[in-house]
């Protein structure tokens, strides 16, 4: 084996992240011996499982009457844990609201018992795990990912995945760290694979460590003992390097996007060596080769993630850094290729839901593969997530979205408020976002859209005019999430934060996307005030929104297309008529 490549816990219970079937391929067809394994989705199922929650009882048996309340939440979920996970694969779920919330509820509960039994020492559940004050520094990293007390995954990647990689001796491993979930579980394996193997060479990379790209030349080597960090499009780089230490061909200083280790930390390979994966020379995924057990995902069907666009072609929003991430270059996969891989996708898992991960998708691009799609007449579900762009009004796109078997759109809404649409240097204009959304469903597809709210220059007057509008259109908008502001790296923004009126704090953390600020616009919401606000605008939404909140809405990557996709909102709202 030359490499495997693993997707670390914690991350999505749904889907596997799609970098992991990309890359596999495309290192298979540049004659490369690559597999894959989601260790995540097998960490999911250690500790969400009766087993490991009984230990967890066991340690709250001993905590007090203070753990009374754990203790009794946790006999109930080892009860009915199993239950609870079969629960989420069952056909037909996803209409079925109680069921969800008490499944999501019982898979979140466990992480409930999970926290309460490190009496403290950490938080644990099944979007997250954090060591309270771990990011403080790189001291401080090392000493938690270090500590059996606070860091569980010691023991369970000691238990469930060295003895698999000592068997297979992989001569590279490399570690695609996707979410800030997956840092510390991340780092914690690089350093027992570094120890157990250490002619193994190791890489790591992914969308989390590109957007922390700031830092990556002050990590220690002592803390994350890699042999490469390769950040944005991985394909080039992870070939060319493994083409230099496997084969001893190249330059170190031609590897793509890549970082390697220079004395103490690491240096950039080469400083003009940026790759751009050019998506029409990839082969199709791999989903299961290998590696992925899709019936170990909690779905009912699974989401095919297939990323057929990359980057945004639009990339001015002032607070957004995916522009930065890709260096501002939008590519798509050509529809030919993007057919191939979906009959691919289907006769290799079965499922015909895709749940296309990209940035935006031009509509005159996505109008063109939709036409494919009906042209090859291709029995095919799929949802994305595209800018709410006037291209989709033009006349017959959507209706052909929909006749494709689109289901779902994820919008970028971000704000009704024209003033601060412009502040954004968004291109979204309130009325013919309307008029999109009232289309959208008009041809049955389920809407999306994403807020931000606390902008620095946003006043509550305009924040609340976006609450009207949200109320107004809650008969053409399925589903919800309201995100705080905050400022990150490589946005705009973060590049001249004078110029929107914001004062750069002290960074007190590593690894770190967002910076600390002063929002100094007279017209601004003090940051500190603007939990409460969005609170109360949840509360006041959810009248309007039912699933506001709701666990399968919030940040877990495929779930929340299951319920959009399958109408059942579609069943609580009234006929919408157009403009
Ligand atoms: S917020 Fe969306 S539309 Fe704006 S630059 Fe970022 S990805 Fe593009």
């Amino acid at each position: 084996m030359d490499i495997i490549l693993l997707s670390p816990p914690v991350a999505n219970f749904g889907q596997c992240s799609s970098g992991l079937s990309v890359l596999t391929a495309y290192l298979r067809h540049r004659g490369w011996d690559a597999h894959q394994w989601d260790l995540a989705i097998d960490a999911f199922h250690h500790f969400h499982s009766p087993e490991y929650l009984s230990e967890c009882l066991r340690r709250l048996e001993g905590a007090g009457p203070g753990a009374a309340k754990a203790r009794e939440v946790a006999r109930r979920v080892i009860v009915d844990i199993e239950a609870a996970k079969d629960a989420l694969r069952r056909p037909g779920v996803e209409r079925d609201t109680d069921t969800m919330r008490w499944a999501f509820e019982t898979i979140n509960d466990a992480g409930i018992v999970m926290t309460a039994a490190s009496l403290g020492a950490f938080e644990h559940d099944f979007r997250h795990f954090g060591i309270r004050d771990a990011f403080r520094s790189y001291e401080s990293l090392g000493a938690a990912i270090g500590d059996p007390e606070r860091n569980p995954f010691l023991d369970f990647f000691r238990e469930h995945a060295l003895p698999r990689l000592i068997a297979a001796r992989p001569r590279a491993v490399g570690l695609s760290l996707t979410y800030f979930s997956q840092v510390l579980p991340g780092l914690t394996l690089a350093r027992l694979i570094k120890a157990a193997l250490p002619e193994t060479h190791l890489i790591l990379g992914g969308a989390y460590l590109t957007a922390t790209e700031h830092d990556t030349e002050t990590i220690p080597c002592e803390l994350v003992p890699a042999d490469a960090i390769i950040l944005h499009d991985g394909e080039e780089g992870l070939d060319q390097w493994l083409s230099l230490v496997l084969r001893g061909e190249g330059a170190a200083e031609s590897i793509a996007n890549c970082y390697l280790p220079a004395g103490r930390t690491f240096r950039r390979a080469g400083a003009r060596n940026i790759a751009h994966t050019d998506l029409a020379r990839l082969p199709s995924p791999l989903w299961i080769a290998d590696g992925l057990e899709l019936d170990k995902y909690l779905v009912p069907k699974y989401p095919i993630p297939l990323p057929l666009s990359r980057g945004c072609y639009w990339g001015r929003c002032n607070y957004c850094n995916i522009s930065c991430q890709t260096v501002a270059l939008y590519r798509t996969r050509p529809p030919e290729l993007a057919l191939e891989d979906m009959r691919a996708a289907i006769a290799e898992t079965g499922s015909n839901w895709f749940d296309f991960p990209v940035d935006s998708y031009r509509p005159k691009e996505l109008h063109a593969l939709a036409r494919a799609v009906i042209d090859a007449g291709l029995d095919i579900e799929w949802g994305a997530e595209v800018l709410l762009d006037p291209g989709f009004l033009r006349e017959g796109v959507v209706a052909d979205l929909a006749r494709s078997g689109c289901r779902t759109l994820r919008f970028g809404l971000e704000s009704a408020c024209e003033e601060t649409l412009q502040a954004m240097n968004k291109p979204t204009r309130p009325k013919k976002a309307r008029r999109l959304l009232g289309l959208c469903k008009q041809h049955g597809i389920q809407t999306a859209c994403m807020l931000i709210a606390g902008y620095p220059t946003e006043t509550q007057r305009q924040l609340y005019q976006t609450y009207d509008y949200l109320v107004e259109n809650s008969d053409r908008i399925d589903f919800l999430t309201i995100h705080q502001y905050s400022l990150v790296h490589g946005s705009p923004m973060a590049q001249d934060p004078a110029a929107h009126g914001l004062i750069v704090l002290p960074q007190e953390a590593v690894l770190w996307t967002s910076i600390p600020f002063q929002n100094t616009n007279p017209v601004g919401m003090r940051n500190e005030d603007l939990p409460e606000v969005v609170e109360a605008m949840k509360e006041g939404l959810k009248e309007h929104y039912p699933d506001l909140g709701e666990l399968w809405t919030v940040a877990i990557g495929g779930w929340m297309t299951f319920p959009a996709c399958c109408g059942v909102r579609r069943e609580l709202v009234h006929p919408v008529g157009g403009g």
